[in-house]
C-alpha cells in the first residue's frame, strides 16, 4: 500500500484475543487514506479536486482537510520548499516510466508556475485550486498520516507496544515490554546493506526522505522524485534527511521539507523548530564524500556509525 510495504508489528505477552481483526483494521486504515489521497485517479478526493482546478470546489473527506491545513503550515515552516501543489512539474519527470527523460525546460518554468500552495483554498469540507492546470499531490505527508491513523487504531484497541512502519515512515509506542530497549537503525543512503546510525527511541515518530528511493540516472546524473518547487528540478545536495517528531505525518513532511531547503537552511529550520529533530546527510561538493549535520536536541541520541566514513 502507499507505493510501499506497510508492516505491523506487536509485542504482547501473549497472544491477545482478536488481534487479527485489529491489525486488519489497521490496515484498512492505511487504505482509505490511500485511496482517498492518490493523485493516480481522478476518482479519488484528490484527484476529484485536480479535475476540477480552475472550476469550483470539491467536497473531501475530513481526512484529506486534514491532511492539506497540516502540509500547508509545514509549506509556510519551510518557506514554499514544501509544497503540495507540485503536482503539475513533479508529472512531467515521469519516475514511474521505465524511459525516464529530463523535462524540456521551458515546459518546466511553465509548469512551475501553476505551484503555489497559498493559493489553495479551503472552505469547511471543500477544497479549491483556483487555476487550471494545477494540481495537489500528497506524497510527501500522506504516507506518515496513514502511520498515524493506523496507529490510532491500535492504540484505541489498548495495545502499547507496537510499531507501524511505512517505507521508511515509523510510529513507535513503547509500554512496558519495549520501554528503553528500542532501537531504530538509519540506512546508509549509499550502501543499501549497511546502516548510518541508530537511535534510542520509546514513543514517537521518524520517516526519512532519501533520494535513493525513487530515481533514474542520466548522463552520470542522479534525477530524484523530490523536487525544489523554486526551480522544478531535483533538489541537490542533500541526499537523505531523517525527522524526528511527535507524529509521522509531521516527519514526513518535514523530511521532504528540509531535504529541500538543503544542509544549511534546512538545519536552520530544525533550530527554529524544538519540536522536531533531524539528521541531514549530503554530498559535499568538493569532495563527492557524504557529509552530515545532527539537530543539537539529539545528540544524545543518535550515534553515527563512525568507521563508515
Ligand atoms: P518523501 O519520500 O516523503 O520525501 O516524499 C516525496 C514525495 O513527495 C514525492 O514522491 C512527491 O510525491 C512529493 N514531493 C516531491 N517534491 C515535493 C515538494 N517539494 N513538496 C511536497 N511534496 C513533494
Ligand atoms: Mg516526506
Amino acid at each position: 500500500m502507499m507505493d510501499t510495504f506497510v508492516s505491523i508489528t506487536i509485542y504482547a505477552e501473549k497472544e491477545p484475543e482478536n488481534w487479527h481483526q485489529h491489525v486488519a483494521e489497521a490496515f484498512n486504515r492505511v487504505h482509505e487514506i490511500e485511496e482517498m489521497a492518490t493523485s493516480y485517479s481522478d476518482s479519488s478526493a484528490v484527484g476529484r479536486v485536480n479535475s476540477a482546478a480552475g472550476e469550483h470546489a470539491v467536497e473531501v473527506p475530513p481526512d484529506v482537510i486534514a491532511i492539506i491545513r497540516q502540509a500547508i503550515d509545514i509549506g509556510r515552516a519551510s518557506d514554499g520548499a514544501f509544497d503540495i501543489s507540485i503536482l503539475p512539474v513533479l508529472r512531467l519527470w515521469h519516475f514511474k516510466s521505465p524511459t525516464p527523460s529530463v523535462p524540456d525546460s521551458q515546459v518546466v518554468a511553465a509548469k512551475r508556475r501553476l505551484v503555489d500552495f497559498r493559493e489553495v483554498r479551503i472552505d469547511s469540507d471543500r477544497v479549491y485550486l483556483p487555476r487550471a492546470g494545477m494540481g495537489l499531490d500528497l506524497g510527501g505527508i500522506a504516507k506518515g498520516y496513514a502511520v498515524d491513523c493506523a496507529a490510532q487504531v491500535l492504540s484505541a484497541h489498548g495495545y502499547r507496544d507496537f510499531l507501524v512502519e511505512a517505507g521508511g515512515d515509523l510510529r513507535a509506542v513503547a509500554g512496558e515490554l519495549t520501554k528503553g530497549l528500542r532501537k531504530i537503525w538509519i540506512r546508509h543512503p549509499r550502501q543499501r546493506e549497511r546502516y548510518f546510525a541508530y537511535i534510542e527511541m520509546d514513543d514517537g515518530a521518524v520517516a526519512t526522505s532519501g533520494d535513493y528511493e525513487r530515481y533514474f540516472e542520466l548522463g552520470g546524473k542522479r534525477y530524484h522524485h523530490i523536487i525544489d518547487p523554486g526551480t522544478g528540478y531535483p533538489s541537490r545536495p542533500v541526499v537523505s534527511v531523517t525527522i524526528f517528531a511527535g507524529t509521522t505525518a509531521l516527519a514526513d513532511a518535514y523530511s521532504t521539507a528540509v531535504f529541500v531547503l538543503g544542509p544549511q537552511r534546512g538545519f536552520e529550520l530544525l533550530q527554529r523548530h524544538p519540536e522536531i529533530a533531524g539528521l541531514i546527510i549530503y554530498q559535499d561538493g568538493a569532495t563527492d564524500g557524504l557529509k552530515w549535520r545532527v539537530s543539537k536536541n539529539i545528540e544524545d541520541k543518535l550515534h553515527i556509525m563512525e568507521d563508515q566514513n
